[in-house]
């Protein structure tokens, strides 16, 4: 038997469909791209600090640093200039206290960032984060009850009080991430009934107690000081819960979702966009981020094709807009 014969298909196969035809060159391949990431979905973390903590680069996070006040604002003009048109705010205070004082003070870290961004580079989007993890001793996202247990309904109050002092200073969306229930409608009503009607909450509506969130706790200086948060954040087992939590923040007010994390949770962030009529935002958080750099340090992966491909998956999966470390480098990376 000749080589040709032994290569012969032997059964009957259908050789009229041929999809390799559309990947013939990188034209052909361009033109039937079915997804793209656009820059102006991308939203960049920063982390903005009192002068009392460190600064710099965070060694678990290559390329991502800790900002002062004074220092922020020119930051966001950098990435105002790349395309980047909005950015999350987180705050590491000097001061910490049981009862989370510093987040709701009018001259805290964050109340005098967003004044500092918004006088310096006005068109750029201030979403803060709205949580007490950073500012309570005890590193949990809410006040404790006697019992050592986070106090949902006593929690609410505090985050009212911290959103409505970054309304004032000038934040264009407030984003809670503590996962306290009924945390949307009751800010929905505290903005609404102080004038602050126009600002939109995007919700950390389905955030789960993921591992994947080691490098931001040195970043933020926000690592529980006795148990964890598995009595508010999600088990990652869990999707039909997920799309309640989604459902209940929407009926509440929610002008957007997150869902966080990313990579390992695709699967909800399609879901979520299916039962959902707003943007859904998904949040690449900081242990993905520390995966590919390290990867790509050790020469692993190639680092830019894995941060494209995975962002363009977040895109494919549904994610109308992207919270991620990469979101600088990926658009310096593409410049048009
Ligand atoms: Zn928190």
């Amino acid at each position: 038997m000749s080589i040709g014969e032994l290569l012969r298909p032997r059964t009957t196969v259908d050789l009229t469909k041929r999809p390799r035809r559309l990947r013939s060159s990188a034209a052909m391949r361009e033109l039937v791209r079915e997804h793209a990431v656009r820059v102006g979905s991308l939203v960049q973390p920063l982390f903005v600090v009192d002068p009392g903590q460190p600064q710099g680069e965070i060694s678990s996070m290559p390329g991502v640093f800790r900002y002062t006040v004074e220092n922020v604002a020119a930051e966001c003009r950098e990435l105002a200039a790349l395309g980047i048109k909005a950015v999350l705010l987180f705050g590491i205070p000097d001061f910490k206290d049981s009862v989370a004082s510093s987040a709701h003070d009018p001259a805290g870290v964050v109340q005098r960032a967003i004044r500092a961004i918004k006088r310096d580079v006005p068109e750029m989007l201030v979403i803060a984060d709205l949580c007490n993890c950073e500012y309570t001793d005890h590193g949990h996202c809410g006040i404790l009850d006697e019992a050592g247990d986070v106090d949902n309904d006593a929690t609410l109050e505090l985050l009212g009080r911290t959103a409505l002092s970054y309304a004032e200073a000038g934040v264009d969306v407030i984003a809670p991430s503590d996962m306290m229930d009924g945390r949307v409608g009751y800010l929905r009503a505290t903005l609404d009934g102080s004038s602050f009607g126009s600002i939109p909450i995007m919700s950390y509506a389905v955030k789960f107690a993921s591992a994947f969130y080691g490098p931001f706790r040195e970043a933020a200086d926000s690592t529980p000081q006795f148990g964890d948060r598995r009595t508010y954040q999600m088990d990652p087992a869990n999707a039909r819960e997920a799309l309640r939590e989604a459902l209940i923040d929407l009926d509440e007010g929610a002008d957007f979702l997150i869902v966080k994390p990313a990579l390992a949770y695709m699967d909800l962030i399609r879901a979520v966009k299916e039962i959902s009529d707003v943007p859904v935002a998904c949040y690449n958080v900081s242990g993905e981020y520390a995966m590919v750099k390290a990867a790509g340090r050790n020469g692993w992966i190639d680092e830019n094709r894995t941060i494209d491909e995975i962002l363009t998956s977040f895109v494919r999966a549904g994610a109308d807009i992207i919270i991620t470390y990469f979101a600088k480098s990926y658009a310096q990376r593409h410049r048009t």
